[in-house]
């Protein structure tokens, strides 16, 4: 494969850099950890830049793109401009069940074009592989970022290298494979196949979205912050909760309301709530032991999009939900199930295993006080049941066959 790369492109030009730690400046470039220090590298945005009313976003195209002074680019984004605006869902059902006051879905379930969150963050990162001129993208992933990286990529014209450990959901591996990924099993976790990337990225120099280009990654999470407190009418909820895998997420959805609430958009900021699985539960376990170690584990749960036992922004998603006075939950696989079928029901949502161990996390944390009755709860729906209809086969009945006989029918009814 060569490592040549494509002009850049003129007008779309990645912000510089700075070390979350040690705060090092550095130029834009396809590097995610600092030099000095190993700490994280995150854009740098102009904080004189001219930013937009309300009025200027809400009259904007329906996509992420909408809230760009708030991601890492000046100039126009060229690649996945169509991604984002996902439904805000009122659900009364679901929060009575929950004793919360209103509680909303944010349903990125039907995120365009491969039915998860997974979605924004490839769009901005798409977006640096652009600016950077570079050739090839690739990724590391539990299902959804692969997914997204292959639809995204083949809608470019890019070619994809995508990393997946060798135990994941069929419909997820059929999902990337279609759009002509070059899909790699690898034999291992998803730590081992992270690890594989970072060597990849160095010696190929490819852009691998969720490594080396993980500092414009993680900002297109953000716009989860940005839609919810736009579709609210200009508002934030008392409390958001969002799953937990490298901890991106919440860390990022926190960043969001933050950056709003500072250009005066919102009066407050929720608490966050993080949800993992039992069988991979390194970011509450933190939390609930009161310690900013994280202590690496080997995921055993069938919510596989969420499986990372090292995740890399753990402590920055301890440190997110903490601050914001919110808290963390894990949840069983049966009780993920549960909470697959509660969402169902009450609100016609068919989520993936994350989507359920949010909603039940959720359940928990209300029996536990940590949601209340006066709560306005957003939960964040990440991802779509139909790649993940594995792990409730077995939790549905059988439905009855029949003669196509009236009274067959009239016997199923009495
Ligand atoms: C990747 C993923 C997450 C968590 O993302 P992080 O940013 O790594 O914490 C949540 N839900 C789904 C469905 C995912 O695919
Ligand atoms: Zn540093």
């Amino acid at each position: 494969m060569s490592a040549a790369t494509l002009a850049p492109t003129s007008t779309l030009i990645a912000l510089p850099l700075a070390c979350a730690r040690c705060g090092r400046k550095q130029d834009a470039a396809p590097v995610h950890i600092c030099q000095d220090c190993l700490g994280p590298l995150e854009p740098v945005y102009d904080v004189e830049r001219r930013l937009p009313t309300p009025e200027v976003i809400a009259a904007r195209p329906r996509s992420l793109w909408r809230y760009r002074e708030w991601l890492p680019f000046t100039g126009e984004p060229v690649e996945s401009t169509d991604t984002g605006w996902t439904p805000l869902i009122d659900a009364p059902a679901l929060a009575d069940r929950l004793g919360v006051a209103r509680c909303w879905i944010k349903n990125d379930a039907l995120s365009f074009p491969s039915l998860s969150f997974k979605d924004r963050v490839v769009s901005t990162a798409l977006n640096a592989v652009r600016a950077f001129g570079l050739d090839v993208v690739g990724c590391a992933s539990t299902g959804n970022l692969a997914n997204a990286v292959a639809a995204h990529a083949a809608r470019a014209g890019l070619p994809a290298w995508i990393f997946i450990p060798e135990s994941l959901e069929q419909a997820k591996i059929l999902a990337t494979a279609v759009f002509g990924a070059h899909l790699v099993r690898v034999r291992g976790t998803y730590d081992d196949v992270n690890r594989l990337c970072a060597q990849v990225a160095d010696r190929f120099g490819w852009g691998i979205v969720n490594v080396n280009l993980r500092a414009y990654y993680g900002e297109g999470s953000k716009t989860v912050a940005f839609e919810i407190a736009e579709q609210l009418g200009w508002r934030s909820p008392t409390a958001v909760v969002a799953p937990m895998a490298g901890g991106s997420l919440v860390t990022k959805v926190g960043k969001g309301f933050r950056e709003f609430q500072r250009a005066g958009f919102l009066d407050s900021t929720p608490r966050i709530f993080g949800a993992q699985a039992e069988g991979c539960a390194p970011i509450v376990r933190m939390i609930e032991h009161g310690t900013d170690t994280l202590v690496p584990e080997r995921p055993h749960t069938i919510a596989r999009s969420l499986a990372i036992g090292a995740p890399a922004d753990g402590p920055a998603a301890r440190h997110t939900i903490l601050e914001s006075g919110g808290w963390a939950r894990a949840v069983s696989d049966v009780a993920l199930v549960a909470g697959i079928r509660l969402l169902a029901e009450t609100t016609g949502i068919f989520a993936e295993t994350a989507g359920g161990v949010t909603v039940a996390a959720a359940a928990s944390l209300a029996a536990s006080g940590h949601l209340s009755a006066d709560d306005e709860v957003v939960l964040c729906i990440t991802g779509n049941g139909l790649k993940t209809t594995d792990a409730i086969e077995s939790a549905i009945a059988p439905s009855p066959l029949i003669e196509p006989r009236l009274r067959e029918v009239a016997a199923l009814v009495a």
